[in-house]
């Protein structure tokens, strides 16, 4: 234990040490520094910039930051040249991609410079290799549109207003997880920006500590500016849906669940489903299930391992297409429209080895703090969600390499999922969220089934997530900063983001 705590902590108190000491450039100077090397080019903007206000708009408000400037790179050349000066002036920065993290200061910084790589935004494929290179800040929307004419697609967000570059180097889970795993392990190679601006490939042949290293590593490394993405062929049709059933269902809703966390999802892995139950202001509580399907969909005929939620043994439920026999475009569109944008909001996150009484434990859990704990205001809305991550998964993931994430053996990854209106009610919504997530580790806890792994994309600000990859991965971790950012300029000058222990 002693140990454990101490490879954490000490290999950087000699930078930790150094960052007392050295002073940060005023972010004023910083932003004119920058603006002098682009001369003409009108890639940095100051808050008086007519396109201020969009470039620092969040889909969720709660995310919002206003830094001193923003930086709009065009190339990989610009970026380097960026962070080379910032690493060289102590300038603070962070990098955004989509901007789709909740978490204030992850994609945004208040008074720093912010790096939006929002032009970066291309997508080529390539049929000799099947690889598609994706700009490093592009939403999965453009990335499918731009593939489907070679009826191709990648593994990207479910949502398709996400950012590739977050969602990608947090792990990434696709509609195509229990097939092929973790979407970062279907990446090819990565064009990343180191702290001295360097610009270097990563991929399992070359520089391959780095390249696991950011699968799950987030922001620690250096600014990625192009993801070479494995394609999987989209000639088929794909479907999602959702079906809803009341709160009445719960006990045979949970049983069918619990059947597909154990085993469901691995016998047929083309299926996809996240369930939850929300509470959406004063009057609806449902049940839900988010199915996929990557094949053509027959709601009177449905694959044998969805089907106690069509054929009554899950009673009433009601069913709703998000996109019938379309495309994984059409059916992340879909959910982006669904989920919208606009509200106060955040996530949290824990992992379970799933078992029917847990389940039913914490969601009575949820249900009583919900109720009890929460005054229901102006666009409330709370979910409790989970989903498998099975042996499939695993092996997809570990069979193209492996990653960050430390995960051996199957699990459920849950998420607490809150939207609200005001501002006003921020302090209640996130205290809320933290202890029905202690609440939810300690009765998973008691019960030996609470896991070790937390997913970086679903985790606030207020937990740790990468000490839960386990110490074989944060040593790795550890080595690859070691090497790649020896002075932690990732750390030191990129506040916003999960940090590896010691950095
Ligand atoms: C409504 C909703 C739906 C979601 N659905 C899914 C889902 O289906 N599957 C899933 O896995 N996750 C999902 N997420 C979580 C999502 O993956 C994360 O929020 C992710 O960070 C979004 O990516 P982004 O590029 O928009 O992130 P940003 O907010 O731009 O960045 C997030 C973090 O990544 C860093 N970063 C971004 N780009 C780069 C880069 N190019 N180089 C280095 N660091 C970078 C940033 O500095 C920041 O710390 C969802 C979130 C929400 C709110």
């Amino acid at each position: 234990m002693l140990s454990y705590a101490l490879i954490l902590l000490c290999p950087n108190l000699v930078l930790q040490a150094q960052a007392w000491i050295l002073q940060f450039t005023n972010p004023t100077a910083c932003c004119s520094l920058l603006d002098s090397k682009f001369p003409g080019q009108s890639k940095v903007y100051s808050s008086s910039a007519p396109e201020y206000e969009e470039l620092t708009f969040y889909w969720t408000p709660t995310a919002q930051q206003l830094p001193r400037c923003v930086f709009t790179p065009y190339n990989t050349q610009d970026v380097s040249t960026a962070v080379k000066l910032f690493t060289r002036k102590n300038c603070q920065f962070a990098i955004r991609s989509g901007g789709h993290s909740y978490n204030p200061g992850w994609a945004g910084i208040e008074n720093g410079v912010l790096i939006s790589l929002g032009y970066l935004n291309q997508t080529t494929y390539d049929p000799q290799t099947k690889l598609a290179t994706v700009g490093g800040g592009s939403r999965w929307t453009d990335v499918y549109g731009a593939l489907l004419p070679y009826n191709v697609t990648v593994l990207g967000g479910r949502n398709s207003d996400l950012g590739v570059g977050g969602y990608l180097t947090g792990g990434g889970i696709s509609f195509y997880a229990n097939e092929k795993g973790w979407a970062a392990d279907n990446i090819g190679s990565v064009e990343i920006v180191l702290a001295d601006g360097k610009i270097i490939n990563a991929s399992r042949q070359r520089h391959s500590d780095l390249f696991r290293s950011l699968k799950g590593g987030s922001n620690n490394f250096g600014v990625i500016t192009k993801f070479r993405l494995e394609t999987v062929d989209a000639t088929g049709l794909f479907n999602g849906w959702y079906m809803r059933y009341p709160f009445a269902s719960t006990d045979a809703y949970l049983a069918a669940a619990n059947s597909y966390c154990n085993g469901g999802s691995d016998a047929d892995t083309k299926s996809h489903i996240i369930f939850s139950a929300s509470i959406v202001g004063t009057d609806e509580m449902t049940n839900v299930a988010l199915m996929s399907y990557n094949g053509a969909l027959d709601p009177t005929n449905p694959p044998s391992v969805l089907g106690s939620f069509f054929d009554g043994t899950v009673p009433d439920p009601t069913f709703q297409w998000l996109a019938p026999n379309g495309t994984i475009k059409s059916a992340t569109d879909g959910l982006r429209d669904a989920q919208g944008s606009g509200n106060r909001y955040t996530m949290t996150t824990v992992s379970v080895h799933v078992e029917l009484e847990l389940l039913k434990t914490l969601r009575q859990a949820w249900l009583n703090m919900t109720t009890t704990d929460l005054r229901v205001t102006p666009g409330f809305l709370v979910q409790f969600a989970f989903q498998p991550i099975g042996q499939t998964w695993i092996a997809a993931s570990e069979a193209k390499g492996g990653n960050s994430m430390g995960i051996t053996s199957p699990l459920a990854v849950m998420w607490i999922q809150l939207r609200w209106d005001l501002a006003s009610d921020d302090a209640a919504m996130l205290d809320y969220s933290r202890r029905l997530i202690s609440r939810f580790e300690k009765i998973a806890k008691d019960a030996g089934k609470l896991a070790r792994f937390r997913y970086l994309n679903y985790g606030d600000r207020f937990h740790d997530i990468i000490p839960h990859y386990g110490i074989q991965s944060v040593r790795r971790l550890q080595r690859s900063k070691r090497i790649y950012d020896p002075t932690n300029v990732f750390g030191r000058l990129v506040p916003g983001g999960f940090k590896i222990p010691g950095y």
